[in-house]
């Protein structure tokens, strides 16, 4: 359940498709009561690496207005979550680190914990650090009413070298790899490819974008395809694993029914519904 947040859109494109549809359509009787907003600086655990190879790490992210709203429910926008997460960003980031109003080439470039990260800053600063959800206990069943404080509850997983974006893998057969780490143009590309593909397909995507043989050849779709499976999943384990940002998984919750605890499982579309 490592680094939920993109494991989860990657294995179950339609119940992401389907959260992100269901975005901003609660009733305004549901809408919990606002806190006064956070300020809108956040701290971003990876950073934008520059071409000249500074490191922005200090964002800065507005409210959503009513013109957002429309923008994100336009149903092109809501039944594709990689173009959801693009206009979220794109009007709610107002800086990364020295660049105002960042485009495609500064968000496109973020790791996806780090957008995982100004996509809760965004949420805090439009609806509050509250969040309410309804979930059933694995065990007994019950609908548990739950809410968590989103500046205090969730874990935020730092990197120890948030310059160190690429890392080498040795496959089965003794030849090494270079994986680097997904960014937002690999989130909305895989996100973008349907809601009809499978895992492996998913999987073949991302491997074929973030890794490389050693000496930086390029594998192909087709030479994804023809690994072993074995090594594509600890590939994929170790590319998703090693991203920052929140880490909604590690939120226990104990059920008042029946007294066991369990992992919450938190979609980061679940900020916006
Ligand atoms: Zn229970």
């Amino acid at each position: 359940m490592e680094n939920l947040q993109i494991v989860s859109a990657l294995e179950e494109p339609e119940k992401a498709a389907a959260l992100a549809a269901s975005v901003f359509t609660k009733a305004p009787g549901d809408i919990p009561d606002i806190e006064p907003p956070p300020d809108g600086n956040v701290t971003l655990p990876g950073g934008f690496l520059d071409l000249k190879g500074e490191l922005h790490t200090e964002a800065t992210v507005r409210e959503l207005t009513g013109a957002d709203e429309e923008a994100l429910q336009k149903p092109e926008v809501m039944k594709n979550f990689g173009r959801f997460t693009q206009v979220l960003l794109q009007r709610g980031v107002t800086r990364v680190g020295t660049y105002d109003n960042p485009g495609k080439d500064v968000l496109g470039n973020l790791l996806i914990g780090d957008r995982d990260m100004l996509m809760l800053a965004i949420r805090r600063v439009t609806y509050g650090d509250t969040l309410e959800m309804k979930v059933n206990c694995p065990a007994c069943g019950e609908e548990l009413n739950v809410e968590h404080d989103l500046a205090k509850d969730v874990p935020i997983k730092k990197m120890d070298d948030p310059r160190e974006r690429m890392f080498t893998m040795e496959l089965r057969d003794g030849r090494k790899v270079t994986c680097s780490l997904a960014v937002g143009s690999d989130q909305e590309a895989i996100l973008s490819i349907g809601q009809n593909k499978s895992l492996a397909e998913i999987t073949s995507m991302l491997l074929a974008r973030c890794v490389k043989w050693e000496d930086g050849r390029s594998l192909g779709l087709d030479g994804v395809r023809n690994m072993g499976a074995l090594d594509r999943r600890n590939l994929a384990e170790e590319i998703t694993g090693r991203q920052p940002g929140p880490q909604y998984s590690t939120i226990d919750l104990d059920c008042a029914a029946c007294g066991k605890d369990f992992p919450m499982v938190v979609d980061v579309q679940d900020l916006f519904r």
